[in-house]
């Protein structure tokens, strides 16, 4: 400090000895700032109160969206829109930023962009013109202006991005200064306020209302209804509302760069941007990378050269390995732009350090390096306005290479693309009609070109039959199909060198949603010849019901599919009895493995709530008016499920949205509930991540308001659910929570996975696995398909029980990712069933409803919580309940 000081003085003297007067006033150096373009619109502090970052303060979500809605109501340079609804019904805003002219002819604009990014199309005009079409492409380019897309807060305790986004709106609406004025002119800047809506309400309304209390600020559980933290983990399989509507703002607006702005931990840098970390995808176009890269160091040096310190780059966020964080944009054109700085403390708050804060070191990636031990809110707001500016900036100064580069080149790169196989195939008649229907879904949402068989054809050497799919991978998304179902092999390239130690990706290593969902997919190297059809949209094949049983008959599914799992629930919310085979049978003409579904044909209400599950799920449903001889499991009527989630765990949120999509019957268990758990629940699904601290810890409620008692630790909880499973309840308990339920229970069990990491890891990968499909809980499984594990427990067991499915006895067990030592699972179980008194346990070691994405693993989650729930019955007493004799 005292030296700095002292060469200032330095300075100024030897200014003075050549001449030059140095006044100390502060601005007699600049121009006088330009008028604002709407001298009558409250500023940020005007309007709000406060200043943008002022300590303690946050503005709401509502209050922000009006006022950019007043802002846009002044400025005929800023569009305000609602174009979605979110998961909680609020409205998700977003603005739309340009010069009057753009505006005015933004239609043609996005047009153009997206014949700019259509090259076939492209390459068809240039011809019928006589021009090259790159020269075409350039014409076309200087017509239009690139769009900048800039997202806030998708991680609702991220806060300060959507703070300064107001600060960023207001200066761009006001400002006449040359680089605004440019960056409007040469961009169309849409800005998504927050791409999560529903958390920044919960978030920042909770905070304002706990102000002045003794309460913890910061939001204690999931803040988004299902998924919380893991939103930004679902841009392949779509799930959520939110994910769909951004891939239709990724579809309508093509952005050249998607600006995610997110915050870290407090001790993380100051601010990170690009340059990414390893490792890359062969599917993510190098352009998409280099641009992102290149990107972030304009955004470096303009915030070196304002002085902001701490700014750090590489060794962090390799994103671009899957399509979970790299995203359905990434594969269209865009270049993904992160930037992460560092959070204050709850949320609005100075955090003060043990000392400097990172990034301390000078060095190559973090030039102009921290000095203080604090960092504010104020900050943050500071530094994300600045990071945003320099983005736009730089882009505005360079549109025309944006377009060509990304939307052109990007995109006519896909068409000639020769890193996959020709083609993939999903050939008809598979095993699971409705998996094949989620999975094309998919790649319907996504736009892809999908062509679908009209007679038999062989490629590669296979036969396939007429509906069979075909999606060939030189084609604009070409490369977004080969990601997703791509066999992933981790690059050995990953390192910083020959014998440094491989780097492990951001998030998990496979994304290969043929795998997780349970679909049987070809891929063909060599170009072949198939007459097919284009599809326009995916649709649910059309299921005839059959004809109506006779008496003492019964209506007959198979068990191969996890939408089983829908039409179980929809017959339980009917009240309609039905029962699961426990042998093989043959009926209606028709052979089924064990755990197939009977209902009797005298339930009043079956063909009728039949008739409406089977249109949702295209399952075929077969009548016989005989009952095969055969004993069954009869599932209780309306089975109460009752999941233990936790506040604010992740894996217990996706298994809420599973079951709402499917419409199980459950409630989440309240503390309060463990004074008598078999009053109020049948089966108990304990969720990944609920550990025996946590359900006797669980929330410390004397800090978080009332509504908040349900997460509140039981002491002797683990007791309580042993009871319950002594008593005849019925209790599934997935991933971790497996360690937690044999605790409680004293399952025999011995979890034998090496905790070594050095020589022992798989962070996310799919590994094979066989199942005893004579078990219930494995009913309707493959013998053999890929199962997911992520660095979980795998058992050996020491007692009485019965594996229901394992890692195979020998050989690598990956199927597909990355996963070091794995044959130290050989022969290990993963699923396990258990008599505890008078009830049932069932335990997976792997987390096999992660994120929902090994969906074809929910057939096991079904077959746990309705068979366990279940009363098993001799053929005879099978026949007595259908009022017929048997065969
Ligand atoms: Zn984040």
């Amino acid at each position: 400090m005292h030296l700095k000081h002292k060469t200032t003085v330095a300075a100024a003297a030897s200014l003075a000895l050549i001449g030059l007067t140095v006044s100390p006033a502060v601005g007699t150096l600049n121009e006088p700032p330009p008028a604002s373009k709407l001298p009558d619109l409250p500023t940020p502090a005007e309007y709000f109160g406060f200043e943008m970052g002022d300590e303690g303060r946050l503005a709401s979500f509502a209050d922000i969206s009006d006022y950019f809605e007043t802002i846009a109501a002044e400025s005929p340079e800023v569009d305000y829109e609602v174009v979605d609804r979110t998961t909680d019904n609020n409205e998700y805003p977003i603005l739309r930023l340009s010069s009057e002219e753009n505006l005015g002819r933004l239609d043609s604009i996005l047009a153009i962009n997206e014949r700019l990014s259509d090259p076939l199309a492209m390459a068809e005009e240039a011809e019928a013109v006589g021009v090259e079409p790159e020269a075409y492409a350039r014409d076309l380019a200087a017509q239009t202006v690139p769009v900048y897309y800039i997202e806030a807060s998708i991680h609702a305790t991220e806060v300060g991005n959507t703070q300064a986004l107001v600060d960023v709106v207001h200066r761009l609406a006001t400002d006449n200064s040359e680089e605004t004025s440019r960056i409007l002119n040469n961009l169309v800047v849409l800005v998504v306020p927050s791409a999560n809506p529903d958390g920044q309400q919960m978030v920042v309304d909770y905070f304002n209302q706990t102000a002045g209390t003794e309460y913890n600020r910061v939001y204690p559980d999931l803040y988004h209804r299902y998924v919380g933290h893991d939103n930004n983990r679902d841009w392949f399989m779509l799930t959520q509302k939110e994910s769909r509507t951004r891939v239709n703002l990724e579809q309508k607006y093509r952005p050249v760069v998607q600006h995610y702005m997110h915050q870290a931990g407090t001790n993380s840098p100051r601010i990170w941007t690009p340059p990414y970390d390893e490792p890359l995808s062969p599917d993510v176009d190098p352009i998409a990378v280099a641009s992102s890269n290149a990107l972030g160091q304009f955004v470096q040096r303009d915030l070196v050269a304002e002085g902001l310190k701490g700014v750090k780059s590489d060794d962090a966020y390799g994103i671009l390995w899957n399509a979970d964080v790299a995203g359905y944009g990434t594969f269209q054109g865009t270049s993904i732009f992160l930037t992460e700085i560092a959070s204050a403390r709850d949320l609005a708050y100075p955090f003060t350090g043990d000392g400097v804060l990172e990034p301390v070191d000078k060095t190559i990636r973090s030039p102009l390096p921290y000095d203080s031990d604090t960092w504010t809110l104020k900050q943050i707001v500071q530094y994300a306005t600045s990071a945003a500016f320099s983005g736009l900036n730089t882009v505005a100064s360079d549109p025309q290479s944006w377009l060509m580069n990304n939307l052109y080149q990007i995109n006519a790169n896909s068409l000639t693309w020769e890193g996959g196989p020709y083609a993939y195939i999903v050939p008809a008649d598979q095993r699971d009609p409705y998996a094949v229907y989620d999975m094309m879904r998919i790649f319907d949402q996504g736009d892809v070109e999908i062509e679908q068989a009209s007679a038999a054809f062989s490629a590669g050497g296979q036969e396939f039959g007429a509906g069979s799919y075909i999606l060939r991978t030189q084609q604009p998304l070409g490369r977004w199909v080969d990601q997703l179902l791509r066999i992933d092999e981790y690059p050995e390239s990953a390192r910083k060198c020959a014998d440094c130690p491989l780097i492990m990706p951001y998030s998990e290593t496979t994304d290969n949603i043929a795998l997780f969902m349970g679909v049987d997919v070809t891929a063909v190297e060599d170009e072949f010849a198939a007459e097919t059809r284009s599809v326009r949209e995916i649709r649910q094949e059309r299921i005839r019901m059959p004809r109506p049983p006779a008496a003492g008959g019964a209506y007959v599914l198979g068990a191969e599919s996890y939408g089983l799992g829908r039409i179980i629930d929809a017959l339980q919310d009917a009240g309609v009895d039905a029962y699961r085979a426990t042998e093989a049978i043959s009926a209606g003409g028709q052979d089924f493995a064990p755990g197939a579904l009977l209902i009797p044909a005298s339930e009043p209400r079956a063909r009728q709530t039949l008739t409406r599950a089977v249109r949702e799920t295209s399952l075929p449903v077969y009548a016989t008016d005989t009952l095969p001889a055969t004993g069954a499991i009869e599932l209780a009527e309306k089975t109460r499920v009752g999941l233990v989630r936790g506040a604010n765990n992740m894996p217990g949120g996706w298994l809420m949205w599973m079951m709402d999509q499917f419409g199980t019957n459950y409630e989440v268990v309240e503390a309060e509930d463990y004074a008598d758990l078999a009053g109020q629940f049948d089966s108990i699904v304990l969720a990944p991540g609920i550990s025996t601290d946590r359900l006797t810890t669980g929330l410390d409620t004397s800090k978080y308001p009332e509504e908040f008692a349900w997460a509140a630790g039981v002491p002797d909880a683990p007791q309580r659910l042993a009871e319950f499973a002594e008593q005849g309840g019925n209790v599934l308990a997935l991933g971790s929570a497996s360690q937690t339920a044999a605790a409680a229970m004293n399952l025999p069990v011995e979890n034998i996975t090496p905790q070594d990491r050095e020589t022992f890891t798989i962070p996310g990968a799919l590994l094979a696995q066989d199942y005893d499909t004579t078990q219930p809980a494995a009913w309707g499984m493959p013998a053999s398909w890929p199962t997911w594990f992520n660095n979980d427990a795998a058992f050996r067991l020491t007692g009485e029980g019965t594996t229901v499915s394992s890692y195979p006895a020998e050989g690598n067990p990956l199927v597909s990712g990355y996963a070091l030592g794995a044959e130290a699972l050989n022969g290990a179980t993963n699923i396990a069933s258990f008599d505890v008194g008078d009830g049932k346990v069932t335990i997976a070691g792997g987390h096999i409803t992660f994120r929902t994405w090994p969906r074809a693993s929910w057939t096991v989650v079904t077959n746990a919580i309705y068979n366990g729930a279940g009363t098993t019955l001799t053929a005879e007493e099978v026949a007595a309940r259908f009022g017929g004799s048997g065969s």
